[in-house]
């Protein structure tokens, strides 16, 4: 139902920004840059969504053949003039980071696990274009080891005037009597709050990882559990609906496996930095390469439904390890994730299993009946698995060589891993110019986008593409909710 349009508005603005995460920390700068009054919404506390527990990375094509490479990835959910445009900006993000006192570079991540975590170049090599894009990063000044992107975007929303209203949820969007946007209810403390904006608003909050209905609807398979930040629960994706609104991209996903406790909102994002690991099913079977994983995909690999059983027999995948590896490393790197900062898992997962967030088996025979697997099934699979090890060849998954460490040294552990959500890709469909489209393909005035809600990524996920779409989409919607005509 349409909200109805105050007698008095409670506050006047150009720009109204909703979510105050990297595409909304850029879309404020460049319209507060470009002469127009912003005030930015952000539902948490403080801002920096999904943002601030990024691995920071973002991708930089260094050729428009790179458009092939997004073209396979999107396999046609995407115009191909739409991917065109995110290359060809995305070539300068480094640019307009600079502009606002970054430090950007090329670097090329080592992949320090398996599992979790970042590969150098591209995802998929073997893919056209594929070689055309490198990583880049910014520079952490000398003696800091924090993610320094939202430092960088926050400390220059601060140094402008920008109005940022934390614990204060939009709502819903208020339209005019031609359907274009011209301001925003939202909630603060027990009441409501009207803030109109004379030129337009922009949605820039996030994706819907935290939103049980819309992953029921839209995603291949349940329980998706998230790392991402718990405010993104989807608001944006109903706002949008609700003042006609296509919608794009839902099922798409950058998506691995997690440990999910419910102590923590979020699911912890586990890596294996050792070799010794493998990844069962429910029926105590290997079902894939553990090693050859892109992480941004996995979950795509696992959500397989087995309509005979009428289940889902790779959920939860049991990743099952000996002692050695145990001892090697923790399972969770507390590098990115929202529970990067709220618990410290001990180096070598001792605690985690007295917790019994790992289970222990003196023998495979014990740790099956734990995990409830069948017992001869396991064992048969590491007896397997561990002639391949010898071998040197893993005749049913193809493993690399160098990855193939037996497991022989009892006692025997298992983590239930769930598949996990780094971000939702889906939400309103924009333009080339970020503006919001109907289902017939027009603009809804005054209606803007940017980041993840909605992105151009439709099909699979180049990992660190997320943070360039924030960067490219942020700065056009921004660039032109402040060329709109104000109302009155
Ligand atoms: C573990 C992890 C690692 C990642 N690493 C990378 C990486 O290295 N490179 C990369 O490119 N991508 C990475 N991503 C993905 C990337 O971080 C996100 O896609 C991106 O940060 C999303 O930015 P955003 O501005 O669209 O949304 P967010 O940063 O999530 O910001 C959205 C904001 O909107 C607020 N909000 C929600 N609803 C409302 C409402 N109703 N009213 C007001 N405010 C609201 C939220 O509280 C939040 O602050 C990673 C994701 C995860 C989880």
């Amino acid at each position: 139902m349409r909200v109805t349009i105050p007698g008095k508005w409670d506050i006047e603005t150009d720009v109204v920004v909703v979510g105050y995460g990297g595409a909304g920390a850029v879309a404020a700068i460049t319209a507060s840059d470009r002469g127009a009054s912003v005030v930015i919404l952000e539902k948490a506390p403080t801002g920096g969504g999904t943002t601030k527990v990024a691995g920071g990375g973002w991708l930089r094509p260094t050729d428009m053949r790179f458009c092939q490479y997004v073209e396979k990835l999107c396999a046609g959910t995407t115009e191909p003039e739409l991917i065109r445009l995110f290359v060809e900006k995305s070539m300068k993000t480094g640019d307009w980071l600079k502009s606002i006192g970054g430090d950007p570079y090329d670097f090329k991540p080592v992949q320090i696990s398996y599992v979790a975590g970042p590969l150098p170049g591209a995802s998929y090599p073997w893919l056209p274009g594929a070689e055309f894009m490198v990583k880049m990063k910014l520079r952490k000044p000398a003696g800091t080891e924090d993610e320094v992107l939202w430092p960088l975007l926050s400390s220059n929303v601060e140094k402008r005037p920008i109005k940022v209203m934390t614990n204060t949820p939009a709502e819903d969007l208020i339209t005019g009597p031609k359907g274009e946007v011209i301001g925003v209810r939202a909630q603060r403390g027990a009441g409501k709050v009207f803030i109109k904006a004379k030129k337009a608003v922009i949605l820039t909050c996030g994706g819907f990882e935290y939103d049980e209905a819309m992953k029921n609807d839209y995603l291949p398979c349940r329980p998706f559990y998230a790392f991402a930040d718990p405010n993104c629960t989807g608001d944006g994706v109903r706002m949008a609906q609700k003042v006609g609104a296509a919608l794009w991209h839902m099922p798409a996903t950058s998506a691995a496996l997690g440990f999910k406790t419910p102590e923590y909102v979020a699911a912890f994002n586990v890596s294996f930095v050792t070799e010794r690991f493998i990844f069962v099913n429910r029926d105590g079977k290997r079902f894939l390469d553990e090693a050859g994983l892109e992480d941004h995909e996995i979950a795509t690999r696992v959500c397989v439904f087995d309509t005979a059983r009428w289940t889902y027999p790779q959920i939860p995948v049991y990743a099952v390890f000996d002692e050695a590896g145990r001892k090697k490393a923790p399972l969770f790197q507390a590098n990115s994730g929202f529970n990067r900062t709220l618990y410290k898992w001990s180096p070598d997962n001792s605690v985690e299993i007295n917790k019994g967030w790992i289970t222990k088996g003196k023998t495979i025979a014990e740790l099956a009946r734990k995990i409830k697997v069948n017992g001869p099934a396991l064992e048969r699979c590491l007896s397997q698995y561990n002639e391949f090890c010898k071998m040197g060849r893993d005749a049913d998954f193809g493993r690399a060589a160098e990855a193939l460490v037996p497991l022989d040294t009892p006692p025997y552990y298992a983590i239930e891993l769930y598949p996990s959500l780094c971000n939702t890709q889906g939400g309103p469909r924009r333009d080339g110019e970020s503006r919001v489209v109907n289902p017939d393909g027009k603009p809804i005035p005054r209606l803007y986008s940017a980041g993840e809600l909605g992105s151009v990524w439709g099909f699979l996920y180049q990992g660190s593409g997320n943070l360039a779409e924030c960067i490219v989409f942020g700065e056009i919607a921004g660039r032109n909710a402040a060329a709109e005509e104000p109302l009155e």
